[in-house]
């Protein structure tokens, strides 16, 4: 009797399946043809169906909303053990009850006589507002019904009752059946879909999650994952994870055995736990990690060839109820599929290891062989370096993505095309040529335009030879080395310079003290003598200062400050009057304001950079000219500006002057001696001022370089 599965259902609500619209139906059809008076009332009050009275009298009655609420009987309104109750007015119904799902109903039926009582049609009339006369032939003429009829009638509805209820349960077992059945289906198409893709993907993260997904979506369920036993450490470690905890799941481990996850795993049996915290097994631990809260569980083992490899668990139903075991046979398919799945991706991550025992075998598996392929180009493709690859008939085969921009080829149009139809260097060309004839491999250094500047590659061709000791192709790879090569050549420069500059000085200061080690030479000579040897010397120290700077920078030591009080416009005069006469060929200007300003600076290394600038501004001006030297006060920052009408420089070269030992490459320049650390060493000191240089110049014109400090007022 399908009644007896609806029983066992704990949230079944009787009221809501019986279908009350039908029976009211059922009930006015009656009332209307044998003039009876019809009215369900449940025992709990909840099912109350209107009053079905085609009478006159009870018309009346409810023409007034005082009469309609006369007429409203409630279950309180009327004593249920009585075979007959009187309802209202007088009138006497029938009681006629009867049970459905333990519950009780009271049918009505009416009416058996009334009182001829006009004192009681008078006050309603009064009460109710209701036309006396009216009201008072109404009732008397109200039909009645003898006992005996009336109970008949009675039973009679009772039966149509009892076929209504019937009807209803019928009703609503045939919906819960069509939902199991819809659920059914749920979950073969579940497992198919999980089948159809174990069969079409290899990506193991992808399968588990759609697999997961399935079981979610059909078990309406918070959370699910997948744990895999280590059997080195004999522990189980979470493989997925869904779920708002997904990222702290994770971390965790579990012991053979502990938690629900870990018996599964161990007795290699399902586990279907309604109630969680009923459970000792489950393990708090987990709990307290994530503050996931679990309620209900089903947790799987994942086996294969009999031997389980993990487990997989579905959590907590969202509507709030525990999973039922029917569930567990669904978890149990779809973990034999997500088991092949495993082994399927594990096959494949081993690959490599076992390549050789299992040769055979995988020679049979075509596809976890494609996979490793693919692997392979990817990881070629991600290659900072260029790579083309070609067979022995010179067809290429393979272009990597950093091969497609340096040679400037599309790579899906040059697969199977000769290597020879490509505007590629010449020397590649050859040097395939000459790899496929002798099958050796070539290391070299190959030149070509690429972008708007010369690149050099190293560059290696490697033969690939075939079983049979024959040339089946060619690997080459290329590797820009322009920057190294032109840190190496700067580098080179910078010394033969540095050695340059060292000699220089030597070979004045040399000469000079030999000719004053000659006796009696008068002082005059000496003294000039002398001078020319000092000015020397300063320019030695100078450089030497400067490259011992520039190694304590390098080094991470850096240069430390020495702040001192300093009047900026008499420094800035002693720097002029060290430099107006240095050059015959050029005129020095200073510009100051009238007033000056004390502030803190390091003298010492704000007197290097007015050398190192005022040097610069004369070495770069061969061909002489003004140098202005200008200092300007503007609000809390002094601006110092050196300005020549030199060389210049041009648009590409201005913002790499600052770079260490890069020098301009004009002819103009090389003749000119120099390091390149200079300006390295200036822009180091300003920035340690926490001040800062730019620099504006036109090739031939001139240029300027101004600097900046803040105002450092002594306390
Ligand atoms: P260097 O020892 O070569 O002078 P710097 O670091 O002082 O080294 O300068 C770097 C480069 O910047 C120089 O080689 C030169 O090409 C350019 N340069 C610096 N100052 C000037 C200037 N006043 N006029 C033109 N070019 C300059």
């Amino acid at each position: 009797m399908p009644i007896e599965s609806i029983k066992k259902e704990p949230e079944f609500d009787y009221s809501r399946l019986f279908n009350i619209t039908v029976w009211e139906g059922i009930q006015y059809k009656f009332a209307k043809d044998l003039g009876l008076a019809i009215k369900v009332i449940s025992e709990d009050g909840n099912i109350n169906t209107e009053e079905s009275n085609f009478s006159d009298f009870y018309q009346l009655l409810l023409s007034t909303p005082k009469g309609q609420k006369y007429v409203d009987i409630g279950i309180e309104s009327f004593d249920k053990e009585a075979r007959f109750v009187n309802l209202y007015a007088d009138c006497v119904f029938y009681n006629a009850s009867t049970y459905f799902y333990g519950k009780k109903f009271y049918i009505l039926v009416g009416i058996r006589n009334r009182t001829p009582n006009p004192a009681i049609v008078k006050k309603l009339s009064e009460e109710l507002e209701i036309d006396y006369n009216k009201l008072l032939k109404a009732y008397n003429s109200l039909p009645t019904f003898n006992e005996e009829r009336l109970i008949s009638l009675a039973d009679l509805i009772v039966d149509l009752f009892n076929i209504v209820v019937e009807l209803s349960v019928q009703e609503y077992t045939t919906q819960l059946a069509n939902k199991q059945k819809e659920e059914e289906i749920a979950k073969m198409s579940a497992l198919m879909e999980a089948s159809i893709i174990i069969n079409s993907t290899r990506n193991l993260d992808e399968l588990l999650k759609i697999i997961m997904q399935s079981a979610e979506k059909v078990m309406q369920a918070e959370a699910s994952s997948v744990f895999l036993i280590d059997s080195e450490k004999n522990e189980l470690y979470f493989e997925m994870a869904t779920g708002p905890k997904e990222e702290e799941l994770k971390k965790i481990r579990l012991k053979m055995g502990e938690g629900i996850a870990g018996w599964v795993a161990y007795t290699g049996e399902a586990l279907l736990v309604p109630d969680v915290s009923k459970d000792p097994r489950f393990a708090r631990r987990v709990d307290e990690q994530t503050k996931f809260v679990t309620r209900s569980i089903i947790c799987v083992p994942l086996k294969v060839r009999n031997q389980t490899i993990g487990v997989i668990q579905v959590l907590n139903k969202i509507t709030g109820q525990s999973f039922s075991k029917s569930e567990i046979k669904f978890l149990e398919a779809l973990a034999s599929q997500a088991a092949i799945a495993i082994e399927n991706a594990n096959l494949y991550e081993h690959l490599e290891e076992r390549a050789e025992q299992l040769n055979k075998e995988l020679k049979e598996a075509n596809v976890n062989l494609s996979i490793e392929k693919l692997r392979i180009e990817s990881i070629i493709q991600s290659m900072e370096d260029a790579v083309i690859a070609i067979d022995k008939d010179n067809k290429i085969v393979l272009v990597n993505r950093v091969a497609e921009k340096i040679f400037n080829i599309n790579a899906s149009q040059a697969f199977g095309k000769e290597v020879t139809n490509f505007a590629i260097n010449p020397t590649v060309i050859e040097n395939f040529r000459v790899v496929l004839d002798s099958k050796i491999t070539i290391k070299n250094e190959v030149k070509f335009q690429f972008g708007n500047k010369e690149h050099i590659f190293a560059a290696v061709f490697t033969p690939i030879v075939s079983e049979k000791k024959e040339a089946a192709g060619s690997v080459a790879v290329f590797r820009d080395i322009t920057e190294i090569k032109e840190l190496d050549k700067m580098k080179s420069e910078f010394l033969n310079m540095v050695s340059h500059e060292l000699r220089t000085p030597l070979t004045p200061i040399q000469a000079y003290s030999e000719l004053m080690l000659i006796r009696n030479m008068d002082s005059e000579k000496v003294k000039s003598y002398a001078e020319i040897i000092n000015k020397e010397t300063q320019r030695l120290g100078s450089l030497i200062g400067d490259l011992l700077d520039l190694s304590r920078i390098e080094s991470g030591k850096g240069l430390s400050l020495t702040l001192e009080e300093v009047d900026v416009v008499n420094f800035l005069k002693e720097i002029y009057e060290m430099y107006k006469n240095t050059s015959t060929k050029h005129k020095i200007i200073l510009t100051v304001p009238e007033k000056s300003e004390i502030i803190l600076f390091d003298k010492n290394k704000i007197s290097q950079v007015m050398i190192n600038l005022l040097s610069n501004a004369i070495k770069y001006s061969p061909d002489g000219g003004n140098i202005d030297i200008i200092m300007e006060d503007r609000d809390d920052k002094i601006y110092i500006t050196v300005k020549d009408q030199g060389i210049g420089i041009s648009k590409e070269d201005l913002p790499r002057i600052f770079e260490k030992f890069y020098r301009v490459q004009s002819e103009a320049v090389r003749k000119i001696s120099g390091t390149g650390i200079g300006l390295p060493i200036v822009k180091y000191i300003i920035e340690l001022h926490n001040g800062g240089i730019d620099v504006k110049s036109e090739l031939g014109k001139g240029s300027e370089f101004t600097f900046y400090i803040p105002k450092i007022k002594p306390a």
